[in-house]
């Protein structure tokens, strides 16, 4: 269904830095995760030219594969009985890939996005360049970080926020994995395959995960003999280091004295922000925590801009569960098929 591609009104010396020939395809989507690739089994499918840029893995923004990455066990996803999040995100890709979606492993650095039709948007990433006439974002969340001093220092020598891709280097050693939520609670019991003790330290005298884990842990927790330690009200103040290494952390304790705990891995697993920082200038409308706003009933983005679709954990703070993200990003994929089939169609 590719056409010979509109000319843009989208200055070329708005993005001076990004030099090469530019690419041009019907469909962007921003974001390899799980709903960035559920879009694109659609778009693909529906004959669109399709490229799905799937970030990078120099940081844990935009990573390939997203969210499900970090996931060890995946056993309410429908169709997918059990296994681990790699597993089903390597499904997904293929199942994209064979119905000709492109996929690059590369970040989106700033876009513009077009305000009429007939204008192509511009997504700026690396030495490149690409224009489409429809996006579809779906960045996702990145992992947040506590901020206290030797954090961002050791991180990758003993402090990670993915124990599905980290926890084998601690193989019999001590880790504390801090949060209490679900994240959390799942990277502390999955730990227990490693390492020999784990604790987990949520910042409250109570989990905010509430589902069956979280019911496991406080379980092992009351087990004398167990490997597993909730060390409740805690409040990591420095990660502490040792050779170079993470030795342990400093945290005020429940009845505030500061203590001292001996470890060689650190996770953190604190909550994720919107990966939204890239569209700052786009057009994109933000709530006040940096979630992509949408129209009500709509996967379309607030605000004047055409033909841009948003799904996923970018947009969604409430429901956040892989299905949810996978099924919100197919509605934004065939409102893009709308949009592309009418819009762009018949006024260009
Ligand atoms: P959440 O926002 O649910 O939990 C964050 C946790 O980190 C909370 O316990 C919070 O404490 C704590 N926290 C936040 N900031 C700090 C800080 N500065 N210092 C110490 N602790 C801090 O994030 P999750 O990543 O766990 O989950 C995100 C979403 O994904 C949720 O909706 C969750 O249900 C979902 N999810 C579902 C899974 C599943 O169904 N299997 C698996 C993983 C995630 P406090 O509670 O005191 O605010």
């Amino acid at each position: 269904m590719t056409d010979t591609a509109t000319t843009s009104n989208i200055p070329e010396e708005a993005t001076p830095k990004y030099t090469q020939v530019m690419e041009t395809y019907d469909v962007v989507i921003v974001g390899g995760g799980v709903a960035g690739l559920s879009a694109g089994i659609y778009t693909a499918r529906d004959g669109f030219k399709t490229l799905i840029l799937e970030g990078d893995f120099e940081s844990n923004v935009q990573m390939p594969g997203g969210a499900l990455l970090l996931t060890s066990d995946i056993e309410n996803f429908p169709g997918f009985l059990h296994g681990e999040g790699s597993e089903l995100i390597a499904v997904i890709r293929t199942q994209a890939e064979n119905f000709g979606a492109e996929i690059k492993t590369a970040k989106a650095e700033s876009v513009i996005f077009a305000t009429e039709p007939c204008e192509l948007h511009v997504i700026n990433s690396g030495s490149k360049t690409y224009r489409a006439k429809a996006v579809i974002l779906t960045t996702g969340a990145i992992a947040r970080q506590l901020g206290v001093p030797g954090e961002a220092e050791y991180y990758g020598r003993g402090v990670s926020s993915c124990a599905t891709c980290d926890g084998d280097f601690f193989k019999g050693g001590t880790v504390a994995v801090i949060g209490g939520g679900d994240t959390a609670v799942e990277d502390a019991l999955y730990m227990r395959r490693f390492a020999k003790q784990v604790y987990l330290l949520p910042r409250g005298n109570d989990l905010r995960a509430k589902g069956p884990e979280a019911r496991e842990a406080v379980i092992l927790d009351e087990e004398p003999d167990s490997n597993f330690d909730i060390l409740w009200s805690s409040t990591v103040e420095t990660v502490n280091a040792l050779e170079n290494k993470v030795a342990g952390v400093t945290y005020r304790d429940a009845n505030d004295q500061l203590s001292n705990l001996d470890l060689d891995g650190v996770f953190v697993a604190i909550g994720r922000d919107p990966a939204t920082s890239f569209l700052s200038g786009s057009g994109a409308v933000f709530d006040s925590e940096g979630y992509i706003v949408t129209e009500p009933t709509s996967t379309k983005i607030a605000g004047d801009t055409v033909g841009v679709f948003a799904a996923g954990d970018a947009v969604d703070k409430v429901f956040r569960q892989a299905i949810t993200s996978a099924g919100r990003a197919v509605e934004a994929a065939l409102e893009a098929r709308a949009y592309l089939l009418t819009a762009t169609r018949k006024k260009c």
